[in-house]
């Protein structure tokens, strides 16, 4: 499926060029390729950092767009400097055996170029173990990197550098990345680096992996400080056993934000090494946010990620021969803002409000996400600490007879909204904003690819998520 066709190659490449160098190009055509070998040449970065929104599409970015404008008073250089100022693309998303995809066979092509299964690591259908980001990067003698919110074992971060026939075999995951050595390795999921019986340690074989990461030389961090003090040429940052926190819930202490891991990444991968580097940095919140249909996470999770783009467009404006690339893998949620009825008894088209300023403005208060609050009210949610936690926390929120039913019942009236209370809340949010969910999955929305720097052109347009696969390949390797 990863068959390279040289017309589309040279097509790419001759969008690049100015028109005066078309007839060069047809010139060398007729005598042979390799003026066009030596022109793409030109075109390979040094450097690849992929910025990558899980369960992000066009209305999440749009979304950051508006709410950055609105409420921070900031632009959103996700569209407004890579999307607008770069090449801009759309990749389609489906997986082997179904439209609709999950983030390890989405990552998985976007990785290798090749369909996997939903559920599945860099491993097509037929069980072959599909060639990874980060192996041809590291095969290529560059440094590599993995950054996420996540377990740092978790779909995306595994699907870029090694494999797995399930996304769930977490220990096999942490034990090929000490096989492969990334350079960095910042996230959540100390969990299966730890034997169980060590305090929050889930690894059956009894080996604490972590201190064999020491033992290879590699500066551990396990806060935020310690983060910001690593000054070595390896790099090993777990900051909580499993995914670490909304941006919403994070403490500052303990949790470094995920522009704070990527100054780290960036400090460690570009001291040395003469053949650059290749970098992923996942934010995973997005996605979270939108299982749970939580627009004001999913804002704070939006702003965080930004703020690391901007991290790596101030690093490519001193390195320029860097290659920026924003993207997602998938959308999540079925995120909707619309218009929406003022009362639920008034039907008439009148009594409507199109979503606005004021309905965004209600989202700046809350100060907790709707995992947390799941969290804090507990298996049996009672009335009583419902009607607390509200007010507290959801300040200018009202919660509905039948949608107060439901969380204390346990039981949604949608089968697919099934995460309980968060999806109820989350209706709750979406009455009186209209920020309305389509579901708590994952849809079919394509995927905007925003591309800034040497190479960026192969991204344009409508493509498939293995043509991104393809891409990324042909930039590593140089052929
Ligand atoms: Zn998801």
């Amino acid at each position: 499926m990863r068959a390279q066709n040289p017309m589309r190659n040279l097509l790419a490449l001759m969008k690049k060029l100015p028109l005066a160098a078309f007839a060069g190009i047809a010139l060398a055509l007729a005598a042979n390729a390799l003026p066009v070998a030596a022109a793409f040449a030109a075109q390979q970065p040094r450097n690849i950092i992929i910025m990558f929104a899980d369960g992000a599409a066009s209305t999440q970015w749009d979304f950051g767009r508006y709410s950055s404008k609105v409420l921070r008073q900031q632009p959103f250089v996700t569209t407004d400097v890579v999307f607008r100022e770069g090449v801009l693309g759309l990749l389609s998303t489906s997986p082997s055996g179904a439209y609709v995809t999950d983030s390890a066979a989405a990552g998985s092509a976007m990785s290798t170029g090749f369909k996997v299964s939903n559920g599945a690591v860099a491993i097509t259908p037929d069980g072959k173990a599909v060639p990874t980001v980060m192996e041809i990067a590291k095969a290529k003698d560059k440094r590599i990197g993995l950054v996420t919110t996540a377990t740092i074992y978790d779909a995306t971060p595994a699907a870029f550098s090694v494999h797995a026939r399930s996304r769930r075999d977490a220990q096999s995951v942490v034990d090929q990345y000490l096989a492969l050595e990334p350079d960095v390795l910042l996230g959540g999921g100390a969990d299966y680096f730890l034997p169980q019986g060590a305090p929050g340690g889930k690894r059956n074989d009894g080996k604490d992996i972590i201190a064999t990461f020491r033992a290879k030389v590699y500066q551990v961090a396990r806060n935020t400080a310690e983060l910001n003090a690593a000054n070595g040429p390896k790099l090993l940052g777990l900051f909580a056993e499993g995914d670490m926190d909304f941006e919403i819930d994070r403490d500052p202490a303990r949790e470094p934000t995920i522009a704070e891991m990527t100054v780290a990444a960036l400090k460690v991968l570009s001291r040395e090494g003469p053949n650059g580097f290749v970098l992923l940095v996942e934010n995973e919140n997005t996605d979270t946010a939108g299982h749970a249909n939580d627009a004001a996470s999913l804002m704070r999770a939006l702003w965080a990620f930004d703020d690391a783009v901007k991290v790596v467009l101030e690093f490519q404006r001193r390195s320029p021969d860097t290659l920026v690339i924003v993207t997602g893998d998938h959308e999540t949620g079925g995120f909707s803002p619309t218009n929406a009825l003022k009362e639920l008894g008034a039907l008439s088209g009148g009594k409507r409000f199109y979503s606005g300023d004021e309905q965004l403005r209600m989202l700046e208060p809350i100060t907790m996400s709707l995992n947390m609050a799941k969290e804090k009210l507990g298996k049996q949610p009672s009335g009583e600490a419902l009607d607390k936690l509200i007010p507290l926390h959801f300040p200018g929120f009202r919660l509905d007879p039948d949608l107060r039913e439901a969380i204390l019942d346990q039981k949604t009236r949608e089968h697919n909204f099934s995460y309980l209370p968060q999806n109820v809340l989350g209706r709750m949010i979406a009455r009186q904003t209209g920020y309305y969910w389509g579901t708590s999955g994952h849809t079919t929305q394509p995927v905007p690819v925003g591309a800034i720097g040497p190479g960026a052109e192969l991204f344009r347009g409508y493509q498939d998520n293995t043509d991104f696969g393809e891409h990324l390949h042909r930039l590593i390797l140089g052929d």
